[in-house]
C-alpha cells in the first residue's frame, strides 16, 4: 500500500486513475492544479506523484522543476501526450522518474507505479526495470522481451498482456480482469481476445508457461 498523489485537472482521467489505485489498495489524493498539485507534494504524505503536464496555475514541468529544486526525491510519473517527443524528454531531464504518454490503459500505468514503488524501498535507481522469471525476461523500459535470453518480438497488447502476469505469478487471473486491464474496460466481455491472446504468448514463452485453470482463467507459472 502506498500514499499516491495525482495531480491532474481532467476530472475524468484523475478519477479513472484514483479509482483504479484504490482497487490495488493504494491510497489516493487528487490535486486539481499545479499551484495545489506542488504543496501537496512538499507536504511530505506521499509515495509517488503522478503529474500530469498540462495543468492550471502552474504547469507539470515547473511542478517537477520546483519539487527538485526543494531537494524532493519523492518519484514522479508524468503524463506526456503520445505525440510529443520533447514532452518527454524534457519530463525526464527534469527529473522524471517515468513517463506515461496518454491516452494509456491503466495496466501501463499501474505497471509503471508498481516499478517505481519497488525502486524506492530497494533504495535508489538502480534497481532492475525488468521483470524476470521461468527464464523469461520483460525489460519494462525498452518494452522488449527475451526468453532465455533470445530476444522475442512482442505487440504493445502482448507485452502488456505478459507483464500482467509475471506481476502476479501463480495466481489465477481471470478472463474479465485480464480484459479491463489490457484491453480497457468498455471492451465485450464476451470478446475471446484475451484466449487468443494467451495462446500468441503460449507460442512465444512455451506452453507450458500460461496454464488455463477452467471455469476461473489462466495462471502465470513462472517454473524453475
Ligand atoms: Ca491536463
Amino acid at each position: 500500500m502506498a500514499r499516491i498523489l495525482i495531480v491532474e485537472d481532467e476530472a475524468r482521467i484523475a478519477a479513472f486513475v484514483s479509482k483504479g489505485l484504490r482497487a490495488e489498495g493504494h491510497h489516493t489524493t487528487i490535486a486539481v492544479d499545479g499551484k495545489q498539485g506542488l504543496d501537496e507534494a512538499l507536504s511530505g504524505g506521499h509515495d509517488l506523484v503522478v503529474l500530469d503536464i498540462g495543468l492550471p496555475r502552474i504547469d507539470g514541468f515547473e511542478v517537477l522543476a520546483r519539487l527538485r529544486d526543494q531537494g524532493s526525491r519523492l518519484p514522479v510519473i508524468v503524463l506526456t501526450a503520445r505525440d510529443s517527443v520533447t514532452d518527454t524528454v524534457s519530463a525526464l531531464e527534469g527529473g522524471a522518474d517515468d513517463y506515461m504518454p496518454k491516452p494509456f490503459r491503466f495496466a501501463e500505468l499501474l505497471a509503471r507505479v508498481r516499478l517505481r514503488l519497488r525502486t524506492t524501498e530497494a533504495g535508489g535507481r538502480q534497481a532492475e526495470d525488468a521483470l524476470e522469471a521461468g527464464g523469461i525476461r520483460l525489460d519494462l523500459r525498452t518494452r522488449r522481451a527475451a526468453v532465455a535470453g533470445r530476444v522475442v518480438d512482442l505487440s504493445a497488447r502482448e507485452f502488456t498482456l505478459a507483464e500482467i502476469f509475471m506481476l502476479n505469478p501463480g495466481q489465477v487471473l481471470s478472463r474479465e480482469q485480464l480484459l479491463d486491464h489490457v484491453w480497457g474496460f468498455d471492451f465485450d466481455p464476451g470478446s475471446n481476445v484475451v484466449d487468443v491472446y494467451v495462446g500468441y504468448l503460449r507460442r512465444k514463452f512455451g506452453a507450458k508457461s500460461i496454464q488455463t485453470v477452467r471455469g476461473m482463467g489462466y495462471r502465470f507459472n513462472p517454473g524453475p
